[in-house]
């Protein structure tokens, strides 16, 4: 005999029941937001879109990618922060997740209590880039023409606490200078003004720099990781430039909300792990000169990681002078 509800308070529990159940089992039944708190066509950007694309198959749903710029990173990943913990908000963001805590009064969010940790993506090394027709011609002329003219160059950044401004600062904290800096709402109009010459110098990731320094359109003088990135072969790293322990990788991490369930939490990580196994995205990022960390691609190593920058770099900004603000 079919059960048929018999009062309207029956019948809407049967189907809260129904929905609450369907929707857990089905998780995604909708397509996800993926969170990006930078411009489109940035670095952190090109990563979201590849990996996106990467977990479609997995999910099979597609994973939007909103780009919630500004702020240095802190107005997306805020509003990651305060979004349903029903697995339709995810963010993407780098390193600058566990800097806007030192650097910000309020960044919005706890680096240890706002999200669920999903996983860490890829690894992205660094380069130092200027306007085509910036005069030095190589890292020790650089050194030396930014001591020379440390009050007329200036250098973009993505706002304080994105990558390219801690990159800075730590350019700032070698050479003992302190240029003039313009931040943007993204490495992308920072990287079009560096195209078009209206600034000198931006410190930024090889996944936004690797086409333009191909194509000769901007001058690059060093990268940050310790070893020489494979796509960029002549190019120095800082340290065996003579800035000796100069490294600054952008690693990138996937979180939801807090209070996420299990479920959902677990199948995000598994598509997570399929895209970052997919040939294409593997590739593409190949290309960019990024690293996919497959091996840390779970919860615990992001969490793990955050803890342990956290601290790392409140002692930098600390050692620079950097207020809060
Ligand atoms: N990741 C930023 C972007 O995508 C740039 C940065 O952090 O410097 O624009």
């Amino acid at each position: 005999m079919t059960f048929v509800p018999r009062t309207l308070s029956a019948l809407l529990a049967v189907t809260a029941l129904l929905v609450s159940g369907g929707a857990q089992a089905e998780f995604p039944d909708r397509p996800i937001n993926m969170i990006v708190p930078f411009t489109a066509g940035g670095p952190t950007d090109n990563v979201a879109r590849s990996l996106a694309e990467a977990m479609r198959t997995s999910l099979g749903e597609s994973v939007i990618i909103e780009n919630k710029a500004g702020a240095g990173g802190t107005i997306g990943t805020a509003q990651v922060a305060r979004a349903q913990p029903d697995g339709y908000s995810v963010l993407l963001m780098h390193a600058g997740f566990s800097t806007a805590p030192s650097l910000y009064k309020n960044p919005g969010y706890d680096p240890f209590n706002s999200f669920e940790p999903i996983g860490l993506v890829v690894d992205v090394p660094m380069t130092i880039v200027a306007r085509s027709d910036f005069p030095p011609n190589n890292i020790k002329e650089l050194t030396e023409y930014i001591k020379a003219n440390k009050d007329t160059i200036s250098l973009a950044n993505a706002g304080i606490g994105a990558a390219s401004h801690f990159c800075g600062t730590m350019l700032f904290e070698a050479l003992g200078v302190q240029l003039l800096t313009v931040p943007y709402k993204g490495a992308a109009p920072a990287m079009n003004d560096l195209l078009g010459k209206q600034v000198d110098m931006l410190c930024d990731q090889t996944t936004n720099t690797t086409q333009q320094i191909d194509s000769g359109k901007i001058k690059a003088y060093a990268v940050t990781s310790m070893k020489r990135v494979p796509t960029l072969p002549n190019l120095p790293t800082m340290d065996e430039s003579g800035f000796k322990g100069f490294e600054v990788g952008i690693w990138h991490g996937m979180w939801v909300p807090k209070g996420t369930p299990k479920p959902i939490v677990e199948k995000l990580l598994k598509s997570m792990q399929a895209g970052m196994a997919d040939p294409k995205f593997q590739e593409r990022m190949k290309q960019l000169g990024a690293t996919v960390m497959t091996a840390d691609a779970n919860p615990q190593a992001l969490d793990a990681k955050v803890r342990q920058q956290v601290p790392q770099w409140a002692a930098l900004f600390k050692k620079a002078g950097v207020e809060k603000q």
